[in-house]
């Protein structure tokens, strides 16, 4: 007898925008063949977990059914193309999102094996696939790119192998400072791999952009290592014979250079809740949605709320870059039957959230990932419990911290970026980080090893207590923890070329 294998399945939707009738889709499917749950991943996309294996195909066939894929969702390729998901928040946005879209398509590969193997689609005799870009090896590992929109980090663009941030001048887009070199994952016990912010190389005009990215992705199919997979990204690839050979190679590929960079400014890395009314008068809502999980629990039953709203919608969904929803294009005369249907199954405002909470991410972990050392999704919650009664009663309960965890150093939710981290190492015990900024430009630095639940709020409540006193004016909790010393601030500092 075979063993009983189950398997994750990602759906690709660049930007993170579904409409009403593929959510409605994927909420059967995860009823049908998954664990009767839907994740919202910190990039942007849908999984399913506990699909076994002999649903595998047919689950995948009813995603491309709803004319959404899961291809390039995995491998060593071009992933899920991040953006800020609401493109009516302004023009810039509307133009940044179909980039997004067209950058998405351009690196998608051209191999037929995926509609052969999935889709049922006849092999041509005779044929072989040609890749343009990734030839016949492919490149040695996945290659991630966002756009982001400042003063919104909300998709972490320095998290990225490639970031592209939009330059803008009298609202229109001039360009893009371009960020190559970032990945957060790491191995513990081995010093040869680290989390690193994207450095910013330079400054490209819009309409070169793809062109950039294409030499960028091409350097790291050449040269990216293929020998050691912990080391092939293209941070590596960037550390191993220097940025300013990089930055050298690029130019020569392009048979141009690009500029110094523009200036740009970041506020934040988290998403903005509640209601926001876009450019063409429609209205979009920003849902808290604790680590992406969608689940039917007492009291809150979230997925139902969300199907029942699909059912009504004339709009879309769209996944912002920390697990949570936006109900978009949401017609005037729908705004208060949507409130109404989530306030019925127990799904909470925003307002009654306190700031830590609506600042916090967490990966799947154990339960669902092979690669966990502890808990992170299914405990978070919980410690965020015990975290809130002290930031409460320091009257911190609408301060925003951004606190993340993961399961192991792999970073899925990007704890490296969390003004307060947390990294799996044993059952219970957990690394703790600090020092992290609030925009997402500064990674943490390890605090205390191997702690345990009790000495996690040990820790926090004196340093805590001490920001609620002692802090200067909008001084962040990361910013606060460096001034005083209490850790070092990271000696991966991310780079600005000039
Ligand atoms: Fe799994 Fe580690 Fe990623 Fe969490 S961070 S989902 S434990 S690989």
């Amino acid at each position: 007898l075979e063993p009983l294998y189950q398997f994750m399945v990602r759906v690709r939707a660049a930007g993170g925008i579904t409409t009403p009738a593929q959510w409605l889709t994927l909420d059967e499917l995860a009823d049908k063949y998954g664990n009767g749950t839907l994740k919202l991943t910190t990039r942007q996309s849908f999984q399913f977990h506990g699909i076994l294996k002999r649903n595998l195909k047919s689950t995948i066939q009813a995603v491309n059914e709803t004319l959404l894929s899961t291809l390039a969702t995995c491998g060593d390729v071009n992933r899920n193309v991040m953006c800020n998901p609401n493109p009516y928040q302004s023009q810039i946005h509307e133009e940044v999102y179909r980039l997004a879209g067209e950058i998405s398509d351009y690196f998608l590969p051209k191999t037929t094996a995926y509609h052969e193997i999935w889709l049922n689609k006849e092999k041509v005799a005779g044929t072989t696939d040609v890749e343009p870009l990734y030839h016949h090896d492919y490149l040695p590992r996945k290659f991630k790119i966002a756009l982001a929109i400042p003063p919104d980090n909300d998709i972490d663009i320095f998290a990225n192998d490639l970031g592209l941030i939009v330059i803008e001048k009298n609202n229109k887009i001039t360009g893009f400072n371009i960020c190559a070199g970032g990945g957060l994952g790491s191995t513990f016990g081995n010093d040869a791999t680290y989390p690193r912010l994207a450095d910013v190389i330079g400054f490209a005009p819009k309409e070169k952009v793809i062109e950039v990215a294409e030499a960028v992705i091409a350097i790291q199919r050449d040269y990216g290592n293929r020998s050691d997979r912990k080391l092939s990204r293209l941070k590596h690839t960037i550390d191993d014979r220097g940025l300013e050979w990089f930055v050298k190679e690029l130019h020569t590929r392009l048979g141009w250079e690009l500029d110094s960079p523009e200036p740009y400014r970041f506020k934040s890395n988290g998403d903005t809740y509640g209601w926001l009314k876009g450019i063409n008068e429609k209205w979009y809502f920003t849902l808290f949605v604790e680590h992406g999980r969608v689940k039917n629990e007492e009291g809150h039953e979230l997925k139902k709320a969300l199907r029942e709203i699909a059912q009504i919608h004339t709009g879309d969904f769209r996944l912002t870059g920390n697990q949570n929803l936006i109900i978009g294009n949401v017609v005037e005369k729908d705004k208060e039957s949507i409130e109404v249907i989530l306030e019925k199954n127990g799904v909470k405002n925003h307002s009654q959230l306190t700031g830590l909470r609506k600042n916090s991410m967490a990966c799947v972990a154990l339960g669902t990932c092979g690669l966990a050392f502890a808990e992170s999704e299914r405990y978070l919650p919980s410690l965020v419990d015990k975290l809130d009664i002290i930031m409460r009663k320091n009257g911190l309960g609408e301060d925003e911290i951004t606190i993340r965890m993961t399961g192991c150093p792999n970073n899925c939710a990007r704890s490296s970026l969390g003004e307060i981290g947390f990294v799996g190492r044993a059952i219970g015990r957990y690394n703790l980080y600090l020092g992290a900024s609030h925009n997402g430009d500064r990674l943490n630095t390890l605090y205390k090893e191997m702690l345990s639940e009790q000495d996690i709020l040990q820790e926090l409540d004196p340093i805590i207590a001490a920001y609620a006193q002692e802090r200067e004016k909008e001084e962040s909790f990361g910013d606060f923890v460096i001034r005083k010393e209490i850790v070092e601030a990271t000696n991966r500092p991310l780079q600005v070329l000039h």
